[in-house]
C-alpha cells in the first residue's frame, strides 16, 4: 500500500479516509463500510500521524483503523463482557462493588478503539451525552448510598466533553458529602492532547474531592512528546495519575514493548496500575490471546522493570463477577509447612517461618 503526500489535519472516520490517509486498501473499503456501520471509528490526525508508514503492521494502525475481522463472530464474544447491565441500577450508572460507582456520562470518545469492551453501546450514533434526568436520576442514587466513596467517570470518554460542562458534573458529585475521589478514565491525552488544556484540567477538579485521571495508553509510541506534555498539565495542576494498558495481540504482546510502555508512563508521571487481559467483545477475537501466553508475557515484562512500572495483570470476570489478577502466584504452600517462593526468572526458593 502507498501513501499520498498529505498532511492529516482531521480526524478520520469513513473508510474513504483511512483509505485516503494509506492507512486502507482501497480494494477493502467497500467491506470497511460494513464495519462502520456497525462501529464507529474515528483515528485522530494526531495518531495517525504516529504510524509508522513503513510498518505494515503498525501498533497504532492496528488499534484504530477498521479491520474487516470486527465482522467475524468467535463462539465466546459477549455483547456486554463485563457485564455492566447486570449491575446497571439505573441509567448511566454501574454499581459493581460497594464502595465505588462508574458513571458513563457520554456515550462518544474521539477515537474509536477498534478492540473496545463497550464497542456495542459507545459510538457516534450510540446516544451522545447522559440526558439531564438520567443523570439527575444517577446522582439521586449515589446521594442515597453514603457507602460510595469513589465515582468513576468513563463513558465513552469524559475528556470528550467541554470544560464547562465537566465543572458542573464535577461540581454537582463534589456537592455529596461521602464521595472523596473521583476518577477519570480517558484516552485524551494520547489520542487528541490539544484537548487538555489548562481549562480542561481545572475544570476536573473541585473543593472537597481528590481528582485521579486514569490513563489507557497501549503501545509505548502513544507516549508522544505531546502527549507527555498533555500529562504534565494534569501533574502540574496535582491531578494524579495510573495507568491502564489492554494486551492485545499485534500491537503490545511481548515483553519488551510492554516493559517500554511501562518505563514510558513513569517517566510522564503515570504510575502503572492495570494490564488488562482481553475481553470477550464482539469482532475482536483477532486481538485475544491465551491467559498462559497472557501470563508469560506479563511474567517477562515484571522481571525486566523497576517496582514502580509494574502494573497488576486483571481479567474481568465475564458476566461482571469482578476483576481477578492473574499474575502467576509467587508465593505458594510447599505442602511441609513452608513455601515455595519464585523469583522474577522463574528460579523457585523454598522458605521456611519456623
Ligand atoms: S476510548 Fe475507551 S470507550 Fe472509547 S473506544 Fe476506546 S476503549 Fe472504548
Amino acid at each position: 500500500m502507498t501513501r499520498p503526500e498529505q498532511p492529516r489535519a482531521r480526524t478520520l472516520t469513513k473508510p474513504d479516509d483511512f483509505v485516503g490517509a494509506g492507512l486502507a486498501a482501497p480494494a477493502g473499503a467497500a467491506r470497511l463500510a460494513d464495519v462502520t456501520a456497525r462501529y464507529s471509528a474515528a483515528m485522530t490526525s494526531h495518531l495517525a500521524g504516529l504510524v509508522d508508514p513503513a510498518d505494515p503492521a503498525d501498533p497504532i494502525a492496528r488499534q484504530f483503523v477498521p479491520d474487516a475481522r470486527e465482522l467475524e463472530s468467535a463462539p465466546r464474544d459477549l455483547a456486554d463482557p463485563i457485564g455492566d447491565d447486570a449491575h446497571s441500577p439505573c441509567e448511566g450508572l454501574v454499581h459493581r462493588y460497594p464502595d465505588r460507582v462508574l458513571l458513563k456520562i457520554v456515550s462518544a470518545c474521539p477515537v474509536y478503539c477498534r478492540f473496545c469492551f463497550r464497542r456495542e453501546t459507545v459510538g457516534a450514533a450510540k446516544g451522545g451525552m447522559l440526558s439531564p434526568q438520567a443523570l439527575e436520576n444517577a446522582l439521586d442514587y449515589i446521594r442515597a448510598r453514603p457507602q460510595i466513596w469513589e465515582v468513576i467517570l468513563t463513558g465513552g470518554d469524559p475528556l470528550a466533553l467541554s470544560p464547562r460542562r465537566l465543572a458542573e458534573i464535577v461540581r454537582a458529585i463534589a456537592a455529596i458529602d461521602h464521595v472523596k475521589t473521583l476518577r477519570f478514565h480517558t484516552r485524551v491525552p494520547v489520542a487528541a492532547p490539544d484537548l487538555v488544556t489548562d481549562e480542561l484540567v481545572a475544570a476536573i477538579k473541585a473543593e472537597d474531592v481528590t481528582t485521579w485521571v486514569a490513563l489507557h495508553a497501549n503501545h509505548p509510541r502513544e507516549l508522544a512528546l505531546e502527549a507527555r506534555a498533555a500529562l504534565a498539565r494534569f501533574v502540574a495542576a496535582g491531578v494524579p495519575l495510573v495507568s491502564q494498558t489492554v494486551l492485545l495481540k499485534g500491537v503490545n504482546d511481548d515483553p519488551e514493548t510492554l516493559a517500554a510502555l511501562m518505563r514510558a508512563f513513569v517517566e510522564a508521571r503515570v504510575k502503572p496500575y492495570y494490564l488488562h487481559h482481553p475481553d470477550l467483545a464482539p469482532g475482536t477475537a483477532h486481538f485475544r490471546l491465551p491467559i498462559e501466553e497472557g501470563r508469560r508475557i506479563a511474567a517477562g515484562m515484571l522481571a525486566r522493570v523497576s517496582g514502580l512500572a509494574r502494573p497488576a495483570y486483571v481479567l474481568d470476570i465475564p458476566g461482571g463477577y469482578g476483576k481477578i489478577s492473574l499474575g502467576v502466584e509467587a508465593a505458594r504452600p510447599d505442602g511441609a509447612g513452608g513455601w515455595r517462593l519464585t523469583d522474577p526468572a522463574g528460579r523457585v526458593h523454598s522458605y521456611r517461618e519456623d
